[in-house]
Order: C-alpha cells, then structure tokens, then sequence
C-alpha cells in the first residue's frame, strides 16, 4: 500500500504518518526529516540544504527524488506514506515514474486540511516548546512556508484529483478524530 498524506506544514502529516506506521506495518518517508537528518549527521547534502530549509523554500527536485527513489529500491517494507512529498508537480510527476519502474502504484493521497490561521498558532506553540522547536519555526519562515505550499505545492491537488486518488479531510479536529477518518478511507481501498 502506498500513501501520501498531502497538507501545509503544521497540518498534522507527520503525527498521523506515525500512527498508519505502527498500525499497518508501513514505512514513512518524509523527505523534511530525511534532509534534517542529513543536517544532523553533517553531510554535503545536509550543508547544501541547510540554508534553504531555514529561508522557508524548497530543496532541489534532484536531490529529493534521489532521496525517494534510493529509499524505494530497497523494497524493504510492503508499504509506504509519503509524509511533506511531493511538494509541487514536478515531484509528483517524478513518483509517477519512479513507482511505474518499480512496478509499485499509488493507493491514496490524503490531504489534510487546515486554515492558515490555525497553522500559525499551532507552529508558534511548537516554537515555544523547546524539545520539538525547529530552527525554521518563526513567523518569517512560516509566512514563507506558506506561501510556497499555496503557489506550489497545492498545484498538486487537481493532477491527484484527476487520477481520482485524492481524498479530503478536516485536520481541524482531534488527532483521533483525523486518523479514524484517514483509516476509513485505507479500510475501503484494502477491501476493494
Ligand atoms: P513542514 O511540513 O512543516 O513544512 P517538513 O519537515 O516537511 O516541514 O519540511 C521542512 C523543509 O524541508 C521545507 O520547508 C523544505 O525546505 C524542505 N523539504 C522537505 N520536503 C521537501 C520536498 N519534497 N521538496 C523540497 N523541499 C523539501
């Protein structure tokens, strides 16, 4: 089963990717903690990402997809979510590719929604609560971040739409609330 949770940052994607990981044996790849490990460990890729992630923008397609697919070849896991890729058409367009060479297909694409304002108040207290802060949660970086997901990223929606794998949820709910909906949806595509 192949999974991408879709949604602006402070969405949700990575707390429900954690728990559709621990319930359905899935893999997560989320290429935000893939680069901030690489950060981390101090590697090149790490130091040419660095000062893009703080700015708020994105990363290379070249290096995400190298990422992806490198993660993908291992076949070590018989399912994956995608959590924070693609990030704009290009990616999603690259997937298509890569999952078609590896003879793997996309299930489902969840988009998590949640307005603005309520994005903004969630990253603030994440910035305030030192152990999860993120050197890319401030108020300048975030409007950033934002914008990048309204004039990129969300141009994703109508290629999913259109492949009629794109479902919608309200992420403005409780965590449980969310993934009992996002599990419903992964119930009727088991059954199908
Ligand atoms: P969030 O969802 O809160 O924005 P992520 O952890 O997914 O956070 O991403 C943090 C940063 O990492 C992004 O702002 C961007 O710079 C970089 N990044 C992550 N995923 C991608 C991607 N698929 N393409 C380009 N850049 C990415």
């Amino acid at each position: 089963m192949i999974i991408i949770l879709f949604g602006p940052p402070g969405a949700g994607k990575g707390t429900q990717a954690e728990k559709l990981v621990d319930k359905y044996n899935l893999k997560q790849l989320s290429t935000g903690d893939m680069l901030r490990e690489a950060i981390t460990r101090g590697s090149e890729l790490g130091e040419k990402a660095k000062s893009i992630m703080d700015r708020g923008e994105l990363v290379s397609d070249e290096i995400i997809l190298s990422m992806i697919r490198e993660k993908l070849e291992k076949r070590d896991s018989n399912g994956f979510i995608f959590d924070g890729f693609p990030r704009n058409l290009e990616q999603a367009k690259a997937l298509d590719e890569i999952l078609h060479d590896l003879r793997l297909r996309l299930d489902l694409v969840v988009e998590i929604v949640v307005k603005d304002d309520v994005l903004i108040s969630r990253i603030e207290n994440r910035a305030r609560e030192s152990k999860k802060a993120r050197s890319d949660d401030n108020a300048q970086v975030l409007k950033n971040r934002l914008n990048v997901y309204h004039q990129s990223t969300e141009m994703i929606k109508p290629y999913y739409l259109e492949k009629k794998k794109l479902v919608k949820i309200d992420g403005m709910r409780s965590i449980e609330k969310v993934s009992g909906d996002i599990e419903g949806h992964l119930l009727d595509i088991i059954k199908q």
